[in-house]
């Protein structure tokens, strides 16, 4: 008898479903909107009455589903307590138990950028490592961390947030969670398009990102490859900030490999090149080797993660 499992990736716009057979194959995928009013009360019912949707089309028997894995968008603790999600209107909410008693399955939930991490470390650019860290850079920076094939959660299923790593303590403004400095600001989408600015204004410099209406990270990548020197310089402050970040990293777990997500690291080798600098001068000798590599599963990492999370614990 076949059995199967949902990975579900819970954002703050939609909701991400996968059913997987027991082996890790992807047989579906699709996606529903997040319904985030009355503070998200109907987000978990819609997932379920999704998911038995799903079961009924092909005819499952209940003893062919092993349950389900979710990754939303904040601190999960060991129990699947989720402790505040902002932009889905949740307070403190036990996804797990919610999830398992509205499909009559187990349910194992964790934060989505640790979720995405035991997704690529499964299926992705990490799989065949035991242990990786992974980084996200899209609008924010996400992180997790996978050791010994198991996700690395943390007593206030806080770990792997490496993006609030703090890399200036001079930085003037916050944070989005209330610190100064972190590499969040700096890094991510919407940090770079920051420095970019500011750097446009300190300087005199002729730089194509001047007549740039909507400038972007991409736009930043884009005009640092072709040559241009301003551009050039404000990747290369970026990338050396967030090599030194992945260096610290390395330093705390020595992982196999560290691996690159998100929007962001659509600008490729560049990226990679551009970080060795402070990457270099931030790591411990023994680990000058470890790989950095680019995330492969793109935005199915989150399914793929859940999956795995389900597996992980169905033992
Ligand atoms: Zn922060």
């Amino acid at each position: 008898m076949e059995r199967y499992g949902f990975g579900i990736d819970l954002g703050g716009t939609t909701c991400k479903l996968g059913l997987f057979q027991e082996d890790g194959t992807l047989e579906e995928k699709w996606e529903i909107p997040t319904d985030t009013t009355d503070n998200g009360v109907h987000i978990l019912p819609d997932i379920a009455a999704s998911v038995e949707e799903k079961i009924l089309q092909h005819g499952f028997a209940k003893e062919q589903i092993i349950g389900a894995g979710i990754g939303v968008p904040g601190a999960v603790n060991d129990e699947g307590i989720v402790n505040r999600c902002i932009n889905l209107g949740w307070g403190i909410i036990p996804v797990s138990k919610e999830l398992s008693s509205l499909l009559g399955v187990p349910v194992f939930a964790a934060n989505d950028a640790n979720v995405a991490a035991l997704g690529e470390a499964w299926k992705g650019s990490g799989s065949g490592y035991s242990s990786i860290a992974m980084i996200t850079l899209g609008t924010g920076i996400g992180g997790g961390v996978v050791l010994g094939g198991q996700l690395v959660n943390g007593f206030h299923g806080a770990a792997g947030e490496l993006g609030h790593i703090v890399v200036n303590p001079e930085e003037p403004d916050a944070c989005n969670c209330g610190n100064h400095g972190c590499i969040e600001q700096y890094a991510s989408a919407t940090g770079i398009v920051r420095q970019a600015k500011k750097r446009l204004a300190e300087s005199k410099q002729e730089s194509v990102l001047r007549k740039e209406t909507d400038l972007t990270a991409k736009c930043v990548f884009d005009a640092a490859k072709a040559g241009d020197p301003l551009a050039k310089r404000i990747a290369e402050e970026v990338c050396s900030m967030l090599g030194r970040v992945i260096g610290t990293v390395c330093n705390v777990i020595n992982p196999e490999a560290v691996i690159i997500g998100g929007g962001v690291s659509r600008a490729g080798d560049i990226l990679l090149d551009l970080m060795q600098v402070g990457f270099q001068n931030s790591v411990f000798h023994a680990s000058r080797e470890t790989e950095i590599r680019l995330a492969s599963l793109g935005n199915d990492a989150g399914i793929f993660g859940a999956m795995k999370l389900l597996l992980n614990k169905d033992k």
